[in-house]
């Protein structure tokens, strides 16, 4: 073991299953370890650094704010900050943003929001988040308590109140969960990530924006990994065509700067009022400067790619030898292998190319901007681990 990895070891706190391997530097969809071995980058730190290391543009977007104004709280106007909110809603039609650092607290944020429109609205016992079994939602222990998998919670209860699980795609199941509760709102993932890389079916979520309507709750889509570009769609709920009432994001959001973003739709625009919500470094202006070059470079043209590529992924993976099935929308894609997926993982990063789990499937996350070749060379060498 390295000097570098004893230090992480005795020093940083268990919570992370590290690979052995010490990266140093990025770019592109390129990353090289300290042995100066090269990897083709297939996660994206976690489907966070949306165009790559290092994007030169983002790079110099980010660093001119550095040398102008690194942060200010949120007592005074920064630039930034109203730009990127005024970006977001014109490529959402959604009417306003609450920022803060992380996905977790995107979520955190809907919820607050649902709970306190429920209780203006309906009453104060119309406090029910509804999710779905399968979810994640994040690690704090209210949105710990949104995600609908057991084995996160552990030794953590009690988790906050107030929230019930029902079963993806069961319409049936869906409405005796609404009847049966005082419902603020539900939250659910288009394509649920950490649970499979599942698409939800299109007419469960239509279902559940029907319900939304009809029963006023909140109807918030958690985008925090589906989001920015990653399934080919701006956001996923752009493939349903629903109009959700709130929108959370982060990963990919800030290119690799810490962001999260709430976006409120025209129901629960008014819903937070002064001193309701906040986050000391929410809205900073150099994540708001990243996020701003990421948004801005999501365009038609790049999204056509995504989708173009992830048809390549699809069509050469799907029925490949070792290949049980493929899932997922866009660059979020899902491998369901004859071998267990970290040991086709950990074969792979031998070979040079860098994925992902999620559950029992090995997880594709690349940069939206992957050039093709790379993207052709990685899929290569997990078709043949596959096989062998
Ligand atoms: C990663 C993730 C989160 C949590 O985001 P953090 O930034 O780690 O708090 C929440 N929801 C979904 C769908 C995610 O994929």
């Amino acid at each position: 073991m390295s000097y570098l990895m004893e230090t992480d070891k005795n020093y940083v706190a268990n919570t992370y299953n590290r690979f052995p391997i010490e990266i140093v530097r990025g770019c592109g969809s390129k990353v090289w370890d300290a042995d100066g071995k090269r990897y083709i980058d297939m996660g994206s730190g976690i489907g966070v650094t949306a165009l790559g290391l290092c994007d030169e543009g983002w790079q110099t977007a980010v660093t001119a704010q550095l040398g102008q104004l690194q942060h200010m709280s949120n007592l005074y106007y920064t630039e930034p900050c109203a730009k990127l909110a005024k970006l977001l809603c014109h490529r959402t039609g959604m009417k306003k943003v609450f920022f803060g650092n992380s996905g977790a607290e995107a979520n955190e944020c809907a919820i607050k929001v649902a709970r306190k429109y429920a209780a203006e609205k309906k009453g104060l016992e119309y406090t029910t988040i509804v999710t779905l079994v399968n979810s994640f939602h994040g690690r704090t222990l209210t949105t710990l308590a949104a995600t609908g998998q057991d084995h996160f919670h552990g030794l953590f209860r009690p988790l906050t109140p107030g929230f019930v699980h029902t079963p993806a795609n069961d319409i049936e199941a869906l409405r005796r969960t609404v009847a049966e509760h005082k419902v603020a709102g539900i939250l659910f993932e288009c394509v649920q990530g950490e649970g499979g890389v599942i698409p939800l079916e299109p007419d469960f979520v239509q279902e559940m924006a029907r319900l939304a309507a009809e029963q006023d709750f909140l109807l918030m889509v958690d985008e925090v990994q589906t989001g920015n570009g990653r399934t080919g769609q701006l956001y996923a709920y752009m493939h349903y065509g629903i109009t959700p009432d709130v929108v959370t994001t982060a990963k990919g959001l800030g290119g690799g700067l810490p962001i999260g973003a709430c976006l409120l739709g025209e129901k629960a625009e008014s819903v937070l009022g002064y001193g309701d919500h906040g986050s000391t470094y929410g809205g900073n202006p150099v994540c708001c400067a990243g996020a701003y070059y990421v948004i801005s470079h999501i365009t038609d043209a790049l999204l056509a790619q995504v989708r173009e590529k992830s048809d390549y992924v699809f069509s050469t993976l799907s029925g490949a030898p070792g290949v049980k099935s493929v899932s997922g929308k866009g660059l979020m894609i899902g491998i369901e292998t004859e071998k267990p997926a970290a040991e086709v993982v950990k074969a792979c990063m031998a070979q040079g190319v860098l994925c992902l789990t999620a559950k029992t499937k090995v997880r594709l996350l690349p940069a939206l901007n992957i050039p093709m070749e790379l993207l052709k060379e990685a899929v290569e060498v997990i078709r043949r681990t596959c096989a062998e």
